[in-house]
Order: C-alpha cells, then sequence, then structure tokens
C-alpha cells in the first residue's frame, strides 16, 4: 500500500517513455498506446514540434499568472479562433475548467442581455454526459459513481436524453440559457448522435433564443476528422469547450471558444485562472495549432478512421463484437453480452499481447489512438484486439 489515494484502477503496466503511438515500461516491454491519454495524446507522446515549443519557452519564462502580459497569450488566442472560426478566447487549464467557464458566461449572458431574472438561469443538459469532475459539473451526471454523495447539488440544469431534440424542446422554458452537450458523447462510449440532431438543436436554439454550447474537450481538435466534431454536421456552436489535446499531451490547456458579445461579458474580475495562459500553455497551444492548421492530421484522422472502422466491423460479423460506434479515429465497441466478459478483461488481455486500451464502463472500451499512428500499427492493434477477444469468448 502506498500513501496514494485509489480513486483509479490503472492496468498494471508502469510507463517510463513514449515516443509517437509507442510507449515502454520500467522493464522494457513495449506497448502500442490506442488511449493515447483519453485524446490529449492526440498528436502522439512528445511529439517533436511540441516538445522542441516547450523546451524553448522553459528557458525564458514559464509563468506571469494573468497579473502581468507576456507575448504569447494574444498570439495564441488569435490563431485558435482563426483555427476554430470563432471571435474569442477564454484560456483556462483543464477540461471541466473550461466547461465551468461556458456555464458561467452563458448565464451571465442570461441575466445582462437576455433578462433572466437573477438566480434562475437554467441550462439543458443531456443524459450520459461527461463534463468533468467540479461539484458543479458533477451535480447533472447520470452516472452514480460520478454523482452520488457529493451533494448538495447545483441547481439549474435539466437532464434529458441524448440524441432527442423533442426532449431539449420540452426542456426549453423562458429561463433555459443554454443547452450544454457533447457533439460526440465520449465517456458514455463514443456515442454519436443521429445527423439531424446537432443541427435541429442548433435551430432549435436559435428560435429560443438560447446559447449552444459544445462540449468538444474530447471530440474537438481532429478526433473526429475534423477540426470540431461540429463541423461533421456544419453547426457552429457559440460557445466551444476545448481541453486535452490543445495541450499536446504535455500540459494542461484549455479554454472556450465563440461568441464575442458573449465572452466579452467575463469582465476583470468576474472570471479568471492563475495558470490559465501561462507562457508554456501558450508556447504548447501554438505549436498545437500550428500543427492541426494545414488539415492533413484531421484527413488523416479521416482515412485511419474508415480503417479502423473497417477492421472494427469485421470483428464484429466474426461475433467479436455486439457493437461498434463512433467517427474518425475514434471508437467505441461492446464486447458480446453474452460472455459475461468485462472490459476490463479485453483490456488486460491486450496488455498481455502488447496493446492499451481502456475501457470506459462494463463491456464498453474505447480506441483513440493519437491520429500520428502509422497504418500498420493501427492494423496491429486491431489484430490484437481481435486475438484478445478470441481468447475470452466462452
Ligand atoms: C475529459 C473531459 C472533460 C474534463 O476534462 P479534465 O481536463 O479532466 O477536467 C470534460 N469534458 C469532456 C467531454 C471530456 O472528455
Amino acid at each position: 500500500m502506498s500513501a496514494l489515494v485509489h480513486n483509479y484502477e490503472p492496468l498494471h503496466v508502469v510507463l517510463s517513455r513514449g515516443e509517437g503511438a509507442w510507449v515502454h515500461d520500467t522493464s522494457g516491454r513495449r506497448y502500442l498506446d490506442l488511449l493515447a491519454g483519453y485524446s490529449a495524446l492526440n498528436f502522439g507522446h512528445r511529439h517533436p514540434a511540441l516538445v522542441a515549443a516547450v523546451h524553448t519557452q522553459l528557458d525564458r519564462l514559464t509563468l506571469t499568472s494573468r497579473a502581468f502580459e507576456h507575448p504569447l497569450l494574444e498570439p495564441f488566442a488569435d490563431a485558435l479562433t482563426r483555427l476554430t472560426g470563432t471571435e474569442r478566447f477564454l484560456p483556462m487549464n483543464t477540461g471541466a475548467e473550461a466547461v465551468e467557464t461556458a456555464i458561467k458566461a452563458a448565464r451571465r449572458w442570461g441575466y445582462l442581455v437576455r433578462g433572466v431574472p437573477d438566480g434562475e438561469a437554467t441550462i439543458v443538459v443531456a443524459a450520459g454526459n461527461f463534463h468533468g469532475r467540479t461539484t458543479t459539473i458533477t451535480s447533472f451526471s447520470t452516472d452514480p459513481d460520478a454523482h452520488d454523495h457529493f451533494g448538495p447539488y447545483t441547481p439549474g440544469f435539466r437532464v434529458v436524453p441524448y440524441d432527442d431534440i423533442e426532449a431539449v424542446r420540452a426542456a426549453i422554458d423562458a429561463t433555459t440559457v443554454a443547452v450544454l452537450v457533447e457533439p460526440v458523447q465520449g465517456e458514455a462510449g463514443v456515442v454519436v448522435p443521429t445527423p439531424g440532431y446537432l443541427p435541429a438543436l442548433r435551430a432549435l436554439c436559435d428560435v429560443t433564443g438560447t446559447m449552444l454550447v459544445l462540449d468538444e474537450v474530447q471530440s474537438g481538435l481532429g478526433r473526429t476528422g475534423t477540426t470540431l466534431a461540429a463541423q461533421l454536421s456544419d453547426v457552429r456552436a457559440d460557445l466551444t469547450c476545448l481541453g486535452k489535446a490543445l495541450g499536446g499531451g504535455i500540459l494542461p490547456v484549455s479554454g472556450v471558444v465563440g461568441r464575442a458579445d458573449v465572452l466579452d461579458l467575463l469582465t476583470p474580475g468576474t472570471h479568471g485562472s492563475t495558470f490559465g495562459g501561462n507562457p508554456l500553455a501558450c508556447a504548447v497551444g501554438l505549436a498545437v495549432v500550428g500543427l492541426l492548421e494545414p488539415g492533413d492530421l484531421q484527413e488523416r484522422a479521416r482515412t485511419l478512421g474508415a480503417r479502423l472502422h473497417d477492421g472494427l466491423d469485421e470483428l464484429r460479423r466474426a461475433g467479436l463484437l455486439d457493437a461498434v460506434r463512433g467517427v474518425g479515429l475514434w471508437a467505441g465497441v461492446d464486447v458480446p453480452d453474452a460472455w459475461g466478459v468485462t472490459g476490463r478483461a479485453v483490456c488486460e488481455a491486450m496488455a498481455g499481447r502488447g496493446v492499451l486500451a481502456k475501457e470506459t464502463h462494463g463491456r464498453t472500451l474505447r480506441l483513440a489512438p493519437p491520429l500520428t499512428i502509422r497504418s500498420e500499427d493501427l492494423d496491429h492493434g486491431i489484430a490484437i484486439l481481435g486475438e484478445s477477444l478470441e481468447s475470452l469468448r466462452p
């Protein structure tokens, strides 16, 4: 027993080195990483351009706090808003903080612009959501592990079924300032809504004067084959939460991009963060934007994603999987229900064969390889998944 709090149940691999899609453990064994830090490592481990940007900045200046200016913050904001087709950027550190920021911005807009009576704003959210771990965010989690015994809960959230536009319509009233959803529910098992859902949400928000807030902390920055998952449906959110890959797998970097008239309501003193937008974070964030600007990584996510989904469909047809979901280089798969085998058992069998993945819950596994993975490595990973499932078939 160590002094560490046991709030995670990691696979028993002790990693000491990583490069690209590969990691080594302390005994020198090599593993292919098909989790990629839950999409924080979209560019693989220690991408040379990202490491170089951080090294350079480390030798100059690491932290100013927002009390003073530094030369990288405004260029980072300009580059990220250009990349995402948005107007403003408010920097934070973790994904949960980005979501908290969007909630605060939407409420403030509701009170100051929409004229909702102070303290009465509501936000419509979806069942199966994962938006982080703060007390407010877990107040509207439908996962008992994340939610229970952490009350009293923050009021003002209405939970409706995911991918059900009529339920959102019924939940919106004069107090509703925002609809907050993931364009693809990652933690829930890579659940992709029906194609009309996001456009219908956009239209409903327009008609009712409600903010559309998309949490793209996991789906954003290339994972789905587009810079933002919302682009797959030609939808533009009012506010978009980014995180995970924004820090290039090196540092926690997050924030909200979106409409100027909404984010500009967060004036000096009303919101902030000691570390948000620090020089190291901006150095890596700028380099991340630089990697995404040409569009070839998004293209890679599309072509390798098709390859991944073809491979997984083959496993499904062979009776090794019940369901395959996903988009781009991102998949959620369910081990056949009748087997009584957990996703965890499959991940352990895979790790024994040198491939790392992680169950989301129950019999569901998530696969999110680095976008930089070589196609032969991807094929290898899929083959090992098949072999591992075969070894557990009752
Ligand atoms: C991971 C995640 C978060 C929370 O990010 P943290 O950096 O862990 O706070 C929020 N939303 C989504 C969709 C996520 O996948």
